[in-house]
């Protein structure tokens, strides 16, 4: 998979094409405010490199998705949420969406205590 992709609004908010609400970013990702948040926080951590989804950045290189979590987990913690939860949708049938890797972190809802797995 290419570096970038056009068509991809997550590509556009990387390159600074299209506004976000930025929260953090490092050398390898950035983190920005989902537009539509489920939970009181609601953050998406995104490399800044195109893959279509977790596993592909995974089998492009390993340590993409490591810098993914040390991100989200700096940006929750910025926030005062020490206890998160991080999901990464994988398919149209998981619910995935937009086809840029990505990791939902959410925190600050009472219902994060009941369990999904
Ligand atoms: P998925 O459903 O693929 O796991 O998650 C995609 C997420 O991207 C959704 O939660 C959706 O609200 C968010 N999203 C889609 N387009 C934009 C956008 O242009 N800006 C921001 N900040 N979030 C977006
Ligand atoms: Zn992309």
């Amino acid at each position: 998979m290419s570096a970038t992709s056009h068509d991809c609004v997550f590509c556009k908010i990387v390159a600074g094409e299209i506004p976000a609400d930025v929260l953090g970013r490092n050398d390898h990702a950035i983190a920005f405010a989902d537009l539509a948040p489920q939970a009181p926080f609601h953050v998406l951590v995104v490399p800044l490199e195109h893959h279509e989804d977790a596993a592909a950045s995974a089998a492009a290189d390993p340590a993409i998705i490591g810098h993914l979590v040390t991100l989200a987990d700096e940006v929750a913690k910025a926030s005062g949420n020490e206890d998160y939860r991080l999901v990464a949708n994988t398919g149209a049938g998981a619910g995935q969406t937009v086809f840029h890797t990505h990791l939902h972190v959410l925190g600050g809802s009472s219902s994060m205590t009941e369990t999904l797995v």
